[in-house]
């Protein structure tokens, strides 16, 4: 096991009506700014409940942050806050716009040149507005890490940002309020998840962090066996709550302690939206079983254990066959595996290996996957 230090600050409110309680969790005398997106929480009940909680609270609202939340409408959103003198923000929403109030919080007190040098240069972030959720979308685990991805528009580009200083003070998390997602939603937040435990699980890393091992291996259990529940019976609060919770724990710092860590299936997947508009998760239901399949070797260990201890798989073959389950569970919750599925070939392969290539990145755990991988891992995925 590699050294590590570790520490998660963010308080979980979890269960049914609990929106509530932000009563009491927002620091008292704040002056609130909600931030949405396109209207889903009014649709649900979840933007009522809200504005009840704020009652007595002084707060404004900023809607119509996008997924794959825009660079420029985050800055519309720090020219508001600027404005009008909020000093806390909570995020009523899915990963979109929590990454977006992440975003906000830093660059509304940020004293460089540009908040985009923060995801273009990777300029240190030193402090910023305090802030908190409802998460609405079991999916990125944004409710309890400290990182986030913003579009920008303009130069075409997604990209990641992460500080000590992003972490959310609360989180809530009421399963009941996942039951309006739509089937899509429902199918991209079981993958993105799976995905985030892959990426910090299937290394060339020989389970010699037996804790963490076992552990990620629960959560995706969890995902397997719980997310085509969450398609056939939408309306069973235990199956959306072990998602939610499943979710959270795929990125919140802990199963990655002491292990090397992949992320190009991220990495790529963040290309293909900037270019192409696909949702996250699709990217990654594309890119992940490639990744696997040109890695082979180096992941072998790792894939054969996944194979053994998720989908029962044993014996000769068992690494295809494993991949092949990736692939087949992916589709059963209705996330398609294929560029071609999206109508995307060989011109996205060539601009997605081109964008990475000029990026200089080396990525993956052994720093080793080079334009000419990408191509290799996106040819496989026509
Ligand atoms: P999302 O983009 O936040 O939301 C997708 C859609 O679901 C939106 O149209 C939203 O509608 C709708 N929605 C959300 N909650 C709903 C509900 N309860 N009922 C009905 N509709 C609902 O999706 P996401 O998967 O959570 O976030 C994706 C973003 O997170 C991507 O940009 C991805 O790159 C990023 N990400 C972040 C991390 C991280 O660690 N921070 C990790 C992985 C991915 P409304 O807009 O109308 O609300
Ligand atoms: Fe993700």
């Amino acid at each position: 096991m590699n050294n590590f230090a570790y520490a998660n600050p963010v308080k979980i409110i979890f269960g049914k009506d609990t929106i509530k309680e932000i009563t009491n969790e927002i620091p008292q005398g704040s002056k609130v700014l909600i931030t949405y997106g396109g209207g889903s929480i009014k649709k649900n009940g979840v933007y009522d409940q809200t504005v009840k909680a704020l009652e007595g609270f002084e707060w404004y609202e900023f809607a119509g942050i996008e997924p794959n939340p825009h660079y420029e409408t985050c800055m519309k959103a720090v020219e508001f806050i600027k404005k009008k003198g909020i000093t806390f923000l909570l995020s009523v929403g899915g990963g979109s716009v929590l990454d977006a109030t992440k975003f906000i919080a830093a660059a509304a007190l940020f004293e460089g040149s540009e908040p985009w040098d923060i995801l273009s240069k990777g300029s240190e972030i030193k402090k910023a507005m305090p802030f908190a959720d409802i998460i609405t979308l079991p999916a990125t685990g944004s409710e309890m890490n400290n990182g986030g991805v913003i579009t920008r528009v303009s130069t075409v580009e997604k990209l990641a940002f992460s500080s000590d200083f992003t972490y959310p003070l609360f989180s809530v998390l009421d399963p009941a309020v996942t039951f309006s997602l739509p089937a899509r939603q429902v199918g991209n937040g079981v993958v993105d998840a799976f995905v985030h435990v892959m990426e910090q699980y299937l290394t060339y890393s020989e389970s010699n962090s037996l804790l963490q091992d076992n552990m990620a291996e629960a959560i995706v259990k969890t995902l397997v066996e719980e997310g085509p529940k969450a398609l056939s019976n939408p309306d069973n609060y235990d199956v959306r709550a072990n998602l939610m919770w499943a979710s959270t724990w795929a990125l919140n710092g802990w199963i990655n302690c002491g292990v090397p860590q992949d992320w190009a299936t991220h990495m790529i997947g963040h290309e293909i939206t900037a270019f192409y508009g696909l949702d996250h998760a699709q990217t990654l239901a594309i890119v992940l079983p490639g990744v696997m399949a040109v890695l082979k070797e180096q992941k072998s260990k790792k894939i054969i254990r996944l194979g053994r201890e998720v989908f029962g798989i044993q014996g000769d073959g068992a690494i295809e066959k494993t991949i092949k389950a990736v692939e087949n569970f992916f589709e059963t919750m209705g996330v398609k595996t294929h560029l071609g599925d999206y109508s995307l070939g060989d011109e996205a392969i060539e601009k997605v290996s081109k964008r990475l290539a000029d990026r200089g990145w080396k990525l993956g755990e052994c720093h080793n996957i080079t334009s000419d991988t990408i191509k290799e891992i996106l040819t496989l995925r026509k």
